[in-house]
C-alpha cells in the first residue's frame, strides 16, 4: 500500500499522543514499526517520532514528585519495564517502601520500588534546582537511547481529581486505592484552562505528517492532554493526517478499569462511542480515521456515517510484533486520507 508518508517524506515526522502503559506498548510498535519502514544505518529509523505524555497522572507523594505515565513510556522505551507485572522497573524491589509505610509516611497502599524511587528524587532534586517538568522528562529520557523525542504535555502542574459521593480525591488515590470502584462523577485538572503546551509540542503537532492517538484512556490520559489549551486546536489544523487507535475492543477496555471513566463523562465502553467523543475532523472533531478491533466490524458503517474513516484491524498487542503491525495499520490509514494529508505532501 503507498500511503502519504511513502511519496511525502524520505523522513517523516509522527507524532503520538500517549498515555502510560497502553500508550507506551503502542509506542514501542511505533518505533519498531518506523524502524522497519524507513530504517537507517545505524539500527534505527529516519523517521522523526515525537511522543507527548500525559501529565495529569503526576502527583506529590512525600516531598517526591512522581510522573507515573512518564516514567512508564521511559521504562517501555528502554525495555526496563516489567512486561509480567505491566508496570514499574524490572528486578524492583521494596526496601525504602518497606520504611516509609513502617514510619507511617506516604500512602500505605501505593508502593514505591526503590528503583523507581531514584527517578522520583532525581526528578525532583532537578525541579527543586528550578528545572522545568520539560528540561526534567528530558534529563530522564537521555539516560537511555530511546529513539523517540519525549515532550510533557505541558509544564504545569494540573494533577487529575476524581469527585466521587465520598469526597474528592486525587486521580491516584480513586485508581489505585479504590481500584476505581467508587463511582465517579466527574474528573478535573486544577489549573488547566490556565496553562499552556509544553515547548515543542504545537511546533511537532504542526509540522507533524501523521498524528497517532495511542490506544490509551481516553478520559485520563489523553482527556488531559487534549484539555491543555492550544493542543486540541494544534491537532485539528494539523496538514497531516489524524489516525487514532480504539482502547475498547468487543465493549470492553484490553486491561485496566477505562471504563470507569468512560461511565463518569457519560459515555458506554464502546469503540464506535470513543470515536465519536473524540470525532471526525470533517466535522469539527479530532481524528480522520479511527481504527476498530475485528470484533466491532459491525460499528465501521456507524462511524463512517459521521465522517471517520474506520479501518477494521487487529487490535490486541500480545508482543513487539503485533505492537508494530497495529501501528503499521494505523500508518497505512493515512494512505486512505492522501487528499487530507496533501498539505504535508506538498510541503516536502
Ligand atoms: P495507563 O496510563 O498506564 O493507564 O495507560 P494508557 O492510558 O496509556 O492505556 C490504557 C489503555 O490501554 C487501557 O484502557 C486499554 O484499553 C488499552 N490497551 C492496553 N492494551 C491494549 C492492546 O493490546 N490493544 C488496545 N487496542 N488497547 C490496549
Ligand atoms: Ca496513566
Amino acid at each position: 500500500m503507498t500511503g502519504v508518508l511513502d511519496v511525502a517524506a524520505g523522513s517523516p515526522r509522527i507524532v503520538v499522543l500517549a498515555g502510560g502503559v497502553g500508550g507506551s506498548k503502542f509506542v514501542v510498535g511505533v518505533r519498531e514499526a518506523a524502524r522497519r519502514r524507513w530504517p537507517d544505518a545505524a539500527g534505527g529509523t529516519r523517521a522523526e517520532i515525537t511522543v507527548i505524555a500525559n501529565t495529569g497522572d503526576d502527583l506529590w507523594l512525600s516531598g517526591l514528585r512522581l510522573q507515573p505515565d512518564v516514567d512508564s513510556m521511559i521504562y517501555a522505551l528502554a525495555g526496563v519495564n516489567d512486561t509480567e507485572r505491566g508496570w514499574g522497573r524490572a528486578g524492583e524491589s521494596e526496601r525504602v517502601a518497606a520504611e516509609l509505610h513502617a514510619w507511617g509516611a506516604g500512602w500505605p497502599w501505593f508502593t514505591l520500588g526503590d528503583l523507581d524511587l531514584g527517578a522520583h528524587i532525581a526528578r525532583t532534586g532537578w525541579l527543586r534546582d528550578g528545572a522545568s517538568v520539560t528540561e526534567v522528562v528530558d534529563r530522564l529520557a537521555s539516560r537511555w537511547p530511546l529513539g523517540v523525542g519525549l515532550l510533557p504535555m505541558t509544564d504545569a502542574e494540573v494533577d487529575t481529581h476524581v469527585t466521587t459521593a465520598q469526597g474528592r480525591m486525587h486521580f491516584q488515590e480513586w485508581w489505585t486505592r479504590h481500584r476505581a470502584a467508587l463511582p465517579a462523577l466527574g474528573f478535573d485538572w486544577p489549573g488547566i484552562a490556565q496553562s499552556e503546551p509544553a515547548p515543542g509540542v504545537v511546533d511537532a503537532l504542526a509540522a507533524a505528517d501523521v498524528i497517532l492517538f495511542a490506544p490509551s484512556n481516553p478520559v485520563v490520559s489523553l482527556g488531559p492532554i487534549l484539555a491543555v489549551p492550544g493542543i486540541a486546536a494544534a491537532v485539528r489544523a494539523t496538514a497531516g493526517a489524524v489516525v487514532g487507535v480504539s482502547p475498547i475492543i468487543a465493549g470492553a477496555p484490553v486491561r485496566g478499569m477505562a471504563d470507569a471513566c468512560l461511565a463518569a463523562v457519560g459515555l458506554p465502553a464502546a469503540a464506535d462511542a470513543v470515536g465519536r467523543h473524540y470525532g471526525a475532523r470533517s466535522a469539527g472533531g479530532l481524528l480522520d480515521a479511527w481504527l476498530i478491533a475485528e470484533e466491532d466490524a459491525s460499528l465501521a458503517e456507524g462511524l463512517e456515517a459521521t465522517g471517520l474513516c474506520a479501518p477494521v484491524r487487529p487490535l490486541w498487542m500480545r508482543d513487539l510484533d503485533s505492537a508494530a503491525a497495529l501501528a503499521t495499520a494505523a500508518l497505512d490509514s493515512t494512505a486512505a486520507l492522501d487528499s487530507i494529508a496533501l498539505g504535508a505532501h506538498q510541503r516536502s
